[in-house]
C-alpha cells in the first residue's frame, strides 16, 4: 500500500504537464542546503507559501518556509540525489488532488491516487488541496441533523450537518469505532463519506477497509491513507487532500461527512517537518502557527446557504489524549476549534460501558437545533438522570441504607446506562432509538433485571419491526410523537415486555 519516493514526484509531474512554458528566469533558484527531506534554496524571490517546486533529479518539493535570503522546503520524496547548487524550479501551482465521483469506494493516497490495486480513477477533475474556507454571509446554521446510529450521541449530544464535532480520548477507548458507525449509519442517506486515515500502521487501515466493504459502505465513501511508514509531509497534506475531495460534492449541494483519524499524529508530523526546517518550536516544541494548521483544515467544514446549493461538510476530527489530558496543547487548541466534543473515558470503556462516551464532559453547541422531535422527546433529561446517577453511586458505595427515592434514582440510572450501551458495527435508525429510550424513560424495563436489558432490546426491536413497521417508519418520515402514534409505541413496548417476561425473563 505504500508510495515510493520516486512514484510521488512522478504523480505530480503527470498532472502538470506544459509547465516549463512558463517558466521565467527568476523561477529558478539554487539548493544551498539538502538533508533531512529538507531543502534551503535561493533565488526563488516570488516563490509562494505551499507552492510545489521541482528539483534537479525530478523530485518535488513544497515550499513552506520564505525567508529574507531563502526557501524552506520539504522534499515530496528521497533526497539522495539532491545536490547543494543544483537548480530548483518553480512550478507556479500548489499541489493538487484528484476529486470527484469516480473517487467512491476508491482507497487513495495523500495525492488522491489510487493504492487498493483497482486500476486508475477515471476523473479529469482535480482541486487544490488548500483553499480559503467559505465566509461567513455564504454559510447558513446548522439545521439538519447528521445521525450517528448511536443512541448515547444522537439523544445527548446530537450534530448537525455541517458541524464540527470532535472525539477525544485516550488510546483504545473506542474513537475510530464511533466514526466507522457514523459513516456505516449514512447508508442510503445520500451523505458521502470521506475517511482520512493519517499516521496508522497499514494493516490498520486495511482491515477497517474490509470493515467498510462488509457493511456495505465503501460504495459512497473514499478513504485517504498516509501510513505511519510514509514521510511526514505525505501525513501534512492528507486531510486537506480529503477535504478538497469534500469540498468537490459539497460545492454540488450534497452533503458530505469527513473524519481526521487522527489530528494528534497530523500535528506531530508537522512539528517534525517544522523542526528539521529550523522553525522556533514553542509549547511542547510545536511551531507557533500549530493552531492555524488546525483552524484552517477545520473551518473549511461548514454548511452553505440556499443560493449555493446548501450542501454540507460535517467534520469529525479525531485527537487522542495522554492520560486523559485534555489541557495539552494541541486538544485545548482543537476544542477551541470545534462546535462540541465527544469525550471517551478509559473507565467507562473498561467497565463495558461503550461507546465510553462521558455525557457530563461532551457537549454539542449547535446539534440541538437539528435534532428531531421525537427524539428530544425521549432525551430531554437523560443528562440529568445520568449525572444524578453517577453523584448517587459515589455516594453509596459507603454502603449506608438507602431510602426508597434513592434506590429508584438509582436503579433507573442503571437502566438508562444499560440501554445507552451499544455493539460496535451495529448503528440504529432513529426511530428504533426512541423505541429504546421511551421504553426506559417511561419505567418499562423497571421490570427486568439490568443483566437482561441487551436481550430485552433486541427483543424489542424485532417485534417492533415485525408488529409496527408502520409506526417506526412515521416516526422516522414525521421526525415527531403524535399522541396516537404514542398510544400505539406503548402498546408495542408493553406487548414484547409481556412476551419476553412470558418466557423466562421475569425478575
Ligand atoms: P486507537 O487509539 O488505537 O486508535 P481507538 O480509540 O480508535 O484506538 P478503537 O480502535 O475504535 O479505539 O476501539 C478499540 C477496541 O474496542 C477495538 O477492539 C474495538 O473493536 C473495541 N470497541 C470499540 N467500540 C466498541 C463497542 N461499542 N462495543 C464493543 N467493542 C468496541
Ligand atoms: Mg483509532
Amino acid at each position: 500500500m505504500d508510495l515510493k519516493p520516486q512514484e510521488i514526484s512522478a504523480l505530480i509531474k503527470e498532472r502538470i504537464k506544459h509547465y516549463e512554458d512558463r517558466i521565467e528566469a527568476d523561477d529558478i533558484g539554487r539548493v544551498i542546503t539538502v538533508g533531512d527531506g529538507i531543502a534551503l534554496a535561493q533565488g526563488l524571490e516570488k516563490a509562494m507559501s505551499s507552492e510545489l517546486v521541482e528539483f534537479e533529479d525530478g523530485t518535488m518539493g513544497m515550499i513552506l518556509n520564505l525567508e529574507e535570503e531563502s526557501v524552506g522546503i520539504v522534499i515530496l520524496g528521497s533526497d539522495r540525489n539532491i545536490k547543494e547548487g543544483q537548480p530548483v524550479k518553480r512550478i507556479r501551482q500548489i499541489a493538487e488532488v484528484k476529486v470527484g465521483d469516480a473517487m467512491l469506494g476508491r482507497v487513495v493516497n495523500a495525492l488522491g491516487e489510487p493504492i487498493d490495486g483497482r486500476g486508475p480513477i477515471e476523473s479529469d477533475a482535480y482541486r487544490p488541496i488548500e483553499r480559503v474556507a467559505p465566509g461567513v454571509m455564504t454559510r447558513k446554521s446548522v439545521n439538519q441533523p447528521l445521525m450517528t446510529g448511536l443512541k448515547v450521541i444522537d439523544s445527548m449530544i446530537p450534530i448537525g450537518k455541517g458541524q464540527r464535532e470532535l472525539i477525544i480520548g485516550d488510546r483504545q477507548t473506542g474513537k475510530t469505532a464511533i466514526a466507522i458507525d457514523t459513516i456505516i449509519n449514512q447508508r442510503g442517506k445520500d451523505v458521502l463519506c470521506i475517511y482520512v486515515a493519517i499516521g496508522q500502521k497499514a494493516s490498520t487501515v486495511a482491515q477497517l477497509v474490509e470493515k467498510l466493504k462488509q457493511h456495505g459502505a465503501l460504495d459512497y465513501t473514499t478513504v485517504v491513507v498516509a501510513t505511519a511508514s510514509e514521510s511526514a509531509p505525505m501525513l501534512y497534506i492528507a486531510p486537506y487532500a480529503g477535504c478538497a475531495i469534500g469540498e468537490e460534492w459539497m460545492e454540488q449541494g450534497k452533503h458530505v461527512l469527513i473524519v481526521y483519524d487522527d489530528l494528534s499524529k497530523h500535528a506531530v508530523a508537522y512539528r517534525t517537518m517544522s523542526l528539521l526546517l529550523r522553525r522556533p518550536p514553542g509549547r511542547e516544541a510545536f511551531p507557533g502557527d500549530v493552531f492555524y494548521l488546525h483552524s484552517r483544515l477545520l473551518e473549511r467544514a461548514c454548511k452553505l446557504n440556499d443560493e449555493l446549493g446548501g450542501g454540507s461538510i460535517t467534520a469529525l476530527p479525531i485527537i487522542e489524549t495522554q492520560a486523559g489530558d485534555i489541557s495539552a496543547y494541541i486538544p485545548t487548541n482543537v476544542i477551541s476549534i470545534t462546535d462540541g466534543q465527544l469525550f471517551l473515558q478509559t473507565e467507562l470503556f473498561n467497565a463495558g460501558i461503550r461507546p465510553a462516551v462521558d455525557s457530563g464532559l461532551s457537549v454539542s453547541r449547535v446539534g440541538s437545533a437539528a435534532q428531531t422531535k421525537a427524539m428530544k422527546a425521549v432525551a430531554k433529561s437523560l443528562k440529568l438522570e445520568l449525572a444524578q446517577y453517577a453523584e448517587l453511586l459515589s455516594f453509596t458505595q459507603f454502603g449506608s441504607a438507602l431510602d426508597a427515592i434513592t434506590q429508584k434514582t438509582i436503579d433507573h440510572g442503571a437502566r438508562l446506562q444499560a440501554i445507552l450501551v451499544q455493539p460496535q458495527y451495529a448503528p440504529l435508525r432513529m426511530s428504533l432509538q426512541v423505541v429504546s429510550l421511551y421504553a426506559v424513560e417511561h419505567g418499562f424495563l423497571d421490570k427486568i433485571e439490568v443483566e437482561q436489558i441487551p436481550d430485552f432490546e433486541r427483543a424489542l426491536h424485532r417485534s417492533m419491526q415485525a408488529d409496527h413497521a408502520g409506526l417506526l417508519d412515521a416516526i422516522e418520515e414525521r421526525g415527531m410523537l403524535g399522541n396516537d402514534m404514542e398510544e400505539e409505541l406503548q402498546a408495542g413496548i408493553a406487548d414484547a415486555l409481556s412476551d419476553y417476561l412470558m418466557v423466562g425473563g421475569a425478575r
